[in-house]
């Protein structure tokens, strides 16, 4: 079991009266592990990040690092004194020097004259040596976010904040800078916390997911359970694409559904509220053009089609891989191919 490196414990934060933008929030992260915080804009994932940080003082709760604690009741320990390594979105690298001189800056426990043979090491690891000598305005945004993620990791911190360090990026850019800084992140074997608005760039990113609504932490897991067992309407929805329906169970693990029988992932009672995937949902061609789905929408994506399917008046998506082709109009029947996931039980739906 690996130990943890930074551990959050009940933590709000208000900025003005009985209105907290961080709300109880608590989660660990183990060392060598990338965590996510990730949620819709102004849930809170950036004041979770700067508390973690220091740069904002606790209402209440604990936040410990390396076993310290560094925010508690009167303790607050200032950013520079947590061991932490920053990089935001914007880079915030300083303008007049060079990326060696960038990367030196921060290296105060070494003796000066080794500072750049090291700084230079620390910038072959993020594949950005031959740039040593330009300065942040000749380079690109890939390359401004390899020097800044050097200059956080070259103090060697056990661990790194970052704040959106890929929006600033393309699409292209992004993803090769992504893996890259994965891969760094790993050699080095530090920890990092990633705040993202990008359901893709934390389900690729992170090693754990914690998916933040309204100042709280909805749920935390791999990005596997996050995806496909999720535990809320809102992070059903918020991780990608998805069907809800509605049934009523009876404490097994099987309901009836307007299309037939439905696994469901837990023993359910009642009027219950399940998500499925839409591409673990089946279509096929109707047979007999009695109660069945239409077609009423189509989106050719490459590597997979999606269709819209109106069935009793309710609306389905499904993602089904090229070779199954079907026409606007078609009549299809409906198959779901994996369990189905139990979001509420005996609640209405709003
Ligand atoms: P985004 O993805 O848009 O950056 P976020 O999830 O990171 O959003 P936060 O930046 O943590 O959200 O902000 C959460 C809420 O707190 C927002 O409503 C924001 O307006 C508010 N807030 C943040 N900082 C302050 C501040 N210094 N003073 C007052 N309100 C603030």
């Amino acid at each position: 079991m690996n130990t943890s490196i930074v551990e959050i414990k009940n933590i709000s934060k208000s900025f003005t009266k009985n209105n907290p933008v961080v709300n109880d929030v608590s989660f660990d992260v183990k060392s060598d592990e990338i965590f996510a915080l990730l949620g819709p804009s102004g849930c809170g994932k950036t004041t979770t990040l700067r508390l973690i940080a220091g740069f904002e003082y606790a209402d209440s709760g604990s936040i410990t690092i390396q076993n310290k604690i560094v925010e508690q009741d009167k303790i607050h320990v200032l950013p520079q004194e947590r061991g932490v390594g920053f990089v935001f979105q914007d880079y915030a690298l300083f303008p007049h020097m060079t990326a060696i001189q960038n990367v030196a800056f921060g290296l105060k426990d070494i003796p000066k004259n080794k500072r750049e043979v090291y700084a230079e090491e620390v910038l072959c690891r993020t594949g950005m040596e031959k740039y040593r000598d330009r300065t942040p305005d000749e380079l690109s945004g890939g390359q401004q976010q390899r020097v800044a993620l050097a200059r956080a990791i070259a103090p060697k911190p056990k661990l790194v904040l970052m704040d959106e360090p890929f929006s600033g990026l393309d699409a292209m850019l992004r993803d090769s800078t992504r893996k890259e800084v994965r891969a760094v992140l790993k050699k080095s074997g530090m920890s990092a916390i990633l705040v993202t608005h990008d359901q893709e760039e934390a389900l690729s990113f992170a090693d754990r997911i914690a998916v933040m609504n309204n100042g709280k932490i909805e749920q935390i897991g791999t990005p596997e359970e996050v995806y496909y067992q999720p535990k809320t309407q809102f992070v059903a929805q918020f991780l990608g694409r998805t069907n809800l329906f509605r049934a009523y169970a009876n404490g097994g693990k099987e309901v009836d559904t307007q299309f037939g029988e439905v696994l469901i992932n837990k023993n359910a009672e009642g009027l219950i509220l399940c998500s499925i995937r839409p591409e673990h949902l089946g279509i096929s061609k109707a047979e007999i053009e009695d109660d069945c789905g239409t077609i009423i929408g189509r989106e050719f994506r490459g590597h997979d089609i999606t269709y819209y399917v109106l069935f009793r008046g309710d609306r389905y998506i499904v993602h089904t891989d090229n070779r199954d082709i079907f026409e606007l109009d078609d009549k299809v029947i409906m198959k779901p191919l994996e369990k189905a996931i139990v979001l509420e039980q005996n609640k209405a739906i709003q």
